[in-house]
């Protein structure tokens, strides 16, 4: 029996500890952990590293008020912005809160510059922003809203669909929103030269490009976040998942441009940023920003890559296609993954699907070759099964 309300159809699976890139089950089972709590454990699971700093932040300080400064935050937030495009930072708690501040930032902007008609966010259909009642509509799934009323403000356009794009831009719309990497939808990438034409559409428009790196920020991609590679400059850039290694923080990076709407009283959080959280961090960001991490993900990327698509080739009727960058990976099969990712888990090898009959994985970042290789040797097995 359990107290749970059942919004989640859970594997009757528990662990009580991990270590690295491992999970322990309660039942003594050892996993080689290739899904990270969705893209989460960016350093595994128990990084010394973090271990001491969550312990020592313990002894000296959790929580205060966002009515006082906040050192810890002022820091990250520093980092944050020396790192990437941004000029000024919110902190959050969890993805879909970043999701929703980044569209109160755009439709805030354009109230301040006195255009507050300016208000509706084109998203892509069917991608993935969050679980709130706005950022349910903007990810436009009927699955998602269904039973949940209704929560305007949003258009949407097929991924790749540039026409529609084009045409469902009116003179009321505030900005773009996509994922930069589709993850939910399916690793689905949007490529360099697309970044940069919808940059150039927003700027021709007067409008904001808001780019969604939830799952695929925090280096996943290989790149701290995932655009850069296109040298592509969005306005707004909600940031969660990977940032806290664990701890829930969420965040949206700005530009000083639309920064202007954000005047005191236009948006909070009672936790967002509080000393415990900005302690972990900054101790996450300190690792996973330095430029010898991202070669190694680069690395482990291209091996892991390479090694997938000779499985691809092996097994042409089950594996058609590898997508993804980074250690954002999706395995997309001929048909429905359920029972190759139960395969998998029977195997010890711990993944999660999603869309487009896609299995995922998503390594903690400091994977080591060898734990490349045992995934590779197990879902080698499940295909040789299931052929
Ligand atoms: C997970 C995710 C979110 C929502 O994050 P939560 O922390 O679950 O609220 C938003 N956008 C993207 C792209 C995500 O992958």
């Amino acid at each position: 029996m359990s107290y749970l309300a059942k919004n989640y159809n859970r594997k009757k699976i528990s662990f009580n500890s991990g270590k690295g890139s491992y999970l322990f089950s309660t039942d003594g089972k050892k996993y080689l952990d290739m899904l990270s709590g969705i893209a989460v454990n960016s350093l595994g699971h128990a990084h010394p590293k973090l271990v001491k700093t969550i312990r020592e932040q313990s002894k000296k300080l959790w929580h205060v008020s966002n009515a006082f400064q906040i050192p810890e935050g002022e820091k990250l937030a520093k980092k944050l912005c020396q790192k990437t495009f941004a000029d000024y930072v919110i902190f959050q708690n969890s993805g879909a809160e970043a999701t929703e501040a980044a569209i109160k930032v755009a439709r805030r902007y354009f109230y301040s510059i006195g255009k507050p008609n300016k208000t509706r966010i084109l998203c892509i259909k069917n991608s993935f922003h969050g679980r709130t009642l706005a950022t349910i509509f903007a990810s436009g799934s009927k699955k998602m809203t269904e039973g949940f009323g209704y929560v305007g403000g949003f258009d949407h356009f097929n991924f790749g669909d540039h026409e529609t794009l084009k045409k469902k831009i009116t003179k009321n719309t505030a900005a773009i929103m996509v994922e930069t990497i589709m993850g939910e939808g399916g690793i689905k990438v949007i490529p360099d030269w697309c970044l940069k034409e919808l940059r150039k559409l927003c700027d021709k428009k007067k409008i904001l490009l808001i780019l969604d790196e939830v799952q695929c920020g925090i280096s996943r991609s290989g790149d701290f976040l995932a655009f850069e590679k296109s040298k592509v400059k969005p306005d707004i850039v909600p940031i969660a998942k990977g940032i806290g290694g664990g701890f829930p923080i969420g965040a949206v990076l700005m530009n000083k441009k639309v920064a202007i709407g954000m005047t005191p009283g236009t948006h909070g959080s009672t936790f967002g940023g509080n000393p415990l959280a900005m302690a972990v961090g900054n101790a996450v960001m300190d690792i996973v920003s330095a430029k010898k991490f991202l070669n190694n993900v680069k690395k482990s990327s291209k091996y892991f890559f390479s090694k997938l698509n000779k499985l691809k080739e092996k097994y042409p009727s089950i594996i058609k296609e590898i997508r993804g960058r980074g250690l954002l990976i999706g395995i997309q099969l001929q048909t429905d993954q359920t029972k190759f990712i139960k395969k998998l888990m029977d195997n010890k090898l711990l993944t999660i699907r999603a869309a487009e009959n896609v299995v995922r994985i998503l390594p903690p970042l400091n994977v080591k070759i060898k734990e490349i290789n045992l995934a590779l040797k197990i879902i080698d097995k499940v295909c040789s099964e299931l052929k």
